[in-house]
């Protein structure tokens, strides 16, 4: 890839980072792309880009890209290059003689939010229809899978309500456990320039992030609380608008289950939930807290935005539900300028959970145990389902451990750095007999893997991405993929085929109509009305022909708005004189995740290593001064970093990124998870610092 030359052609296509969807204009000379250029058109940038979709496609062509298969027996051997035909024929193999001595159960799979829906619809398949499990497990559960469980139970459906362009017509957004700016920048701009058009702003985060003061912009409220009190901070909020008289009584009335409400009601209203008494917990001063509360309710139409700063808790699924409550109960749902929007971090999150990638769902999120829907699918894929959920991710490792677990198939995902508690993630992979890696590097996974499968870019293929906004969006070929020709949708496959399934997929299209034809919410969707129109919001189907850029108008989509009760209930992870600090992480601008991709590219250059933030009384209290090397260390690991000192968190509150296997924050984070979901509680551990001398 060329920054260099006069482009000869074009193709639209959609950016594979975060969950925004910007659309570009690949520029090409020849096969190489000359540059990305944002798209004017496309429904959520509208011509603006961000450091990443702009300049970080460097990678596609990177020397480190693996392009032949690869095979061996065991993972102390060196790997052996073969050709496709031998890794399918060894693959295939391995798995038929684990499946005929332990059963289809001791199978399974993730899918990849990097990959297209089509792709994701595929490998849910494979596992379903052909390894016979339902063992199938997304990057979502370490991410958004509360927002799932917390929307569907509160609204009926597990996405976000609203459009990007709804926010033009907010009043007051409420950002909680979110940093737009670094991690979704084009919405952040558009948020920007509604806040300086007016409109008011309330952040809840422990860390005092860009958003809080930035040029012709200040946030009304900042409420840094304690890590691990987002509850206490939404069911104080929730008390002064009960108690004060704020609610849209006309709204519950007409749309939510008033039973629910007056338990719900009843509860919050409670002394004990007031901002003075909570104020001890969530270390939020109550004026402050009062203030944020008032100005949600009261302000006009108020929009709620969040990411993993609310769902990568214990209580996420119960966080999730609590802003779900707070929407309700001000009204703030069915119209524009309001909702409740998760901000999904990775380029079709939102695809692979509408795909059917979790292990108790079928796509469209209905689940296995109702017997029309298996019976659909049956007919259509001609196999019988199981109707028992299979193993989420971390349970797949477990029971890799126990020996009941044998072998894994990870499309486009690198499990061993981005999923808690780095060892126990080694010791699962490490007990199976087959693990299958199909991506674009020897990841740190791969490490752990007997058959890596060369996989394609987002340049390299067809299909669809959903972004956080519920549009889905095509993903155009830009150039033959590097590994022979396949991309990911024909390497799944021609590995179901090669066990012993029939099918022949010719083009994404083929596999979109089956989801149109099996998945109510995109019933009305299909290849040819993409290319017209460009992109769509599902719901897609009789009722809403042209999509659903809002959601919830007229109703909720489970009929009555539910409140549900939302107690705090501390971590289980505590500060003590061994771990007095509690860690934070999130993620920088000019790098994505694990770092496979940017750390591939020039914008390395922006931020070339992970840095610990610490406040300057903590700094001071251990003789570190900026730059210094620390030894970050947990009840599950340590690792080595440099500090930033800086007013940025809190003292007691340290922050980190996890973009570089170098640092491995991972290995840090503990077990401890979602009570609904098992999404790990990466944003809370007890850690000590102290200094190092490096490496
Ligand atoms: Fe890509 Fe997100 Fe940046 Fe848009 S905001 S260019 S989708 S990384």
């Amino acid at each position: 890839v060329t920054e260099i030359g006069k482009p000869e052609r074009s193709v639209v296509t959609t950016c594979a980072y975060c969950g925004v969807g910007c659309t570009f204009r690949a520029e090409m000379r020849g096969e190489q792309l000359v540059r990305m250029v944002p798209y004017k058109d496309g429904k959520a940038n509208r011509g603006h880009s961000c450091v990443k979709g702009r300049f970080a496609y460097g990678y596609a062509n990177h020397q480190d890209r693996i392009t032949s298969p690869m095979i061996r027996d065991s993972i102390q051997d060196p790997w052996r290059e073969v050709s496709w035909e031998e890794a399918l024929a060894f693959t295939s193999g391995k798995l038929k003689s684990i499946k005929a001595e332990h059963g289809a159960t001791a199978l399974g799979g993730i899918t990849s939010s990097r990959c297209t829906n089509e792709e994701t619809f595929l490998v849910q398949k494979l596992i379903r229809a052909v390894f016979g499990s339902n063992n199938t497990d997304t990057c979502a559960r370490v991410c958004h899978s509360p927002t799932g469980y917390g929307l569907k139970t509160t609204f009926g459906t597990s996405a976000g309500t609203q459009d990007f362009d709804s926010v033009q017509h907010t009043d007051v957004a409420l950002v909680i456990g979110a940093n737009p700016t670094d991690g979704h920048p084009v919405f952040a701009s558009r948020l920007k320039k509604r806040l300086r058009e007016g409109a008011k702003l309330i952040v809840i985060d422990p860390r005092r992030i860009d958003l809080v003061r930035t040029p012709h912009v200040e946030a009304a409220h900042h409420l840094p609380l304690q890590p691990g009190t987002n509850v206490a901070v939404l069911t104080a909020m929730a008390h002064v608008i009960v108690t004060e008289g704020l609610v849209d009584e006309k709204f519950v009335q007409e749309r939510c289950d008033t039973d629910a409400f007056a338990e719900w009601a009843a509860f919050v209203s409670e002394e004990r939930h007031s901002p003075e008494v909570l104020e001890a917990v969530t270390r939020v001063p109550a004026e402050d807290l009062r203030g944020a509360a008032r100005l949600y309710a009261t302000g006009g139409n108020g929009a709620i935005y969040y990411g993993l700063g609310v769902t990568e808790h214990s209580q996420g699924s119960s966080t999730v539900m609590a802003i779900a409550n707070l929407a309700m109960c001000t009204g703030n749902i069915g119209r524009k300028g309001v909702g409740v929007n998760p901000l999904r971090g990775q380029n079709n999150v939102q695809g692979a959970c509408d795909m059917g990638s979790f292990p108790h769902e079928l796509p469209g999120y209905r689940h296995l145990s109702d017997g029309a829907t298996r019976e659909l699918f049956e007919k259509d894929w001609g196999v019988s389902l199981d109707p028992n959920p299979g193993l989420r991710i971390n349970n797949m490792l477990d029971a890799a451990v126990d020996g009941s677990f044998k072998a894994i198939y990870i499309q486009g995902e690198d499990i061993l750095q981005s999923d808690p508690n780095t060892q126990h993630v080694a010791d699962g992979l490490s007990a199976m007999e087959c693990v299958i890696v199909h991506d674009l590097f020897l990841n740190e996974t791969a490490n752990y893997a007997h058959v890596f499968l060369p996989g394609s870019t987002f340049l390299e293929k067809n299909g669809t991405f959903t972004n956080a906004e519920r549009r889905i969006q095509p993903v155009r070929k830009v150039m033959e993929p590097a590994n022979g020709g396949y991309e990911d949708w024909q390497v799944t496959q021609l590995l179901a085929n090669s066990l012993g399934a029939d099918w022949n997929y010719g083009h994404p299209k083929e596999i979109l109509a089956e989801i149109a034809r099996l998945t109510p919410s995109f019933a009305g969707v299909s290849w040819e009305m993409l290319e017209e129109r460009g992109s769509i919001q599902w719901p897609v189907n009789e009722k809403h022909p042209d999509g659903s850029p809002v959601m919830h108008i007229e109703g909720f989509v489970r009929g009555k708005g539910l409140f549900v009760v939302t107690d705090y209930v501390p971590t289980d992870e505590k500060t003590g004189p061994r771990f007095p600090l509690l860690l934070t992480t999130g993620r920088i601008l000019s790098q994505y995740n694990v770092g496979a991709q940017t750390r591939r590219t020039a914008n390395t250059v922006w931020h070339p290593e992970d840095l610990l933030e610490m406040h300057p009384v903590d700094a001071e209290n251990r003789g570190l001064k900026d730059g210094d090397w620390t030894k970050l260390s947990s009840r599950t690991g340590e690792t080595t970093l440099r500090v930033k000192v800086t007013d940025r968190v809190a003292p007691g509150v340290v922050y980190t990124t996890f973009h570089h296997p170098a640092t491995q924050a991972n290995v840090v984070t503990t077990d401890f998870s979602d009570w609904a979901t098992n999404c790990p509680e990466y944003k809370v551990t007890a850690v000590q610092v102290t200094a190092s001398n490096g490496p």
